[in-house]
C-alpha cells in the first residue's frame, strides 16, 4: 500500500546539510497499522511530510497503491493525495466553524452536493461517536470529542490511508486510549490502512501490528511489535 525506497531528505541549515531522513526503506501493507516511534528529532515529521507530498525527497521515492507521490506535482500529485489523509497533534479544526461544518469542509472542496453532504457527514458523526454534539464549536468541545471531529474530517472523502501526526500527544492517558480504540475499531470496520508516527510506546504497545524505530533519521528497527518490543 505504502512504499518507501531508498527515501532521504536533507536539509541547508547554517551549520551545514543535515540528514533528516536517511535511506528508508520500508512497505506498509494494505489493512495494517504501522507504527514510526523515534525520539525528538528523530525525523518522523519529515518522514510524514514526505509521505503526504508536502516534501520533495531529496532521494528515493514514496509510492502510495502504486501512485508515486515524490515525483508527481500538479493534478497527479492532488489526485494521489485524494488517497491520503491526516489527522494532528493539535488538530488543525476551524474554529469558527460547527463540528458538522469542519466535518463537511472537505467535501464541500470536493464539490459534494448539500445533500449528500448531509448525508455523509451524519453517518461520520455517529461513526466517530459525536452525535449530539453537531452544532457545538470545537472551543466547546474536550479534547478527545476535537480529535474524533479531526478524524471524522480526515475519512470524509474515504481515504486509503489516515497518517496520524503524534495524534494522542496532546490528550490525557483516559482519552488517548479512547481515540486509539477509535482508530482500531476504523481500521477493522474499513480495512483502512493507518500510518503513525509517535514518541510514546503505550500507543505503538496498544494498537500496532508492526513498528519501525527511528534514530537521527534511519529505521534502526523494524519487525512486529512482539519482536521489537518483548523482553526476552
Ligand atoms: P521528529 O519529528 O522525529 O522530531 P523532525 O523530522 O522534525 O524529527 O526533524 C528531524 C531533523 O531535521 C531535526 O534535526 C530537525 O531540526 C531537522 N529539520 C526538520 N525540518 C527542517 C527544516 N525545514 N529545515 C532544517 N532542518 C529541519
Ligand atoms: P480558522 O478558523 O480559519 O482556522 P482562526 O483564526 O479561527 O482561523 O484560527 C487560526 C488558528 O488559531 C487555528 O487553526 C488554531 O491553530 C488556532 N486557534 C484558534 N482558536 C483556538 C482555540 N480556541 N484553541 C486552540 N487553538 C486555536
Amino acid at each position: 500500500m505504502i512504499q518507501l525506497q531508498n527515501l532521504s531528505k536533507t536539509f541547508q541549515t547554517s551549520n551545514g546539510q543535515l540528514i533528516a531522513v536517511d535511506d528508508v526503506t520500508l512497505s506498509v501493507e494494505q489493512g495494517e497499522i504501522f507504527g514510526i516511534i523515534g525520539y525528538s528529532g528523530a525525523g518522523k515529521s519529515t518522514l510524514i511530510r514526505l509521505l503526504n507530498g508536502l516534501e520533495k525527497p531529496t532521494s528515493g521515492s514514496v509510492t502510495v497503491n502504486g501512485q508515486e507521490i515524490s515525483s508527481s506535482s500538479g493534478q497527479a500529485l492532488r489526485s494521489a493525495r485524494q488517497k491520503i489523509s491526516m489527522i494532528f497533534q493539535h488538530f488543525n479544526l476551524l474554529w469558527s466553524r460547527t463540528v458538522e461544518d469542519n466535518i463537511s469542509f472537505p467535501l464541500e472542496i470536493a464539490g459534494i452536493s448539500k445533500t449528500k453532504r448531509k448525508e455523509r457527514v451524519k453517518e461520520l458523526i455517529e461513526l466517530v461517536g459525536l452525535t449530539g454534539r453537531e452544532s457545538a464549536f470545537p472551543s466547546q468541545l474536550s479534547g478527545g470529542q476535537k480529535q474524533r471531529v479531526g478524524i471524522a474530517r480526515a475519512l470524509a472523502n474515504n481515504p486509503e490511508v489516515l497518517l496520524c501526526d503524534e495524534a494522542t500527544s496532546a490528550l490525557d492517558p483516559e482519552t488517548t486510549d479512547q481515540i486509539l480504540e477509535l482508530l482500531v475499531d476504523i481500521n477493522k470496520r474499513l480495512g483502512l490502512t493507518i500510518a503513525l508516527i509517535t514518541h510514546e510506546m503505550h500507543v505503538i504497545r496498544k494498537i500496532c501490528h508492526r513498528v519501525a524505530v527511528m534514530e537521527a533519521g534511519k529505521v534502526v528497527e523494524m519487525g512486529s511489535v512482539l519482536e521489537i518490543f518483548q523482553t526476552p
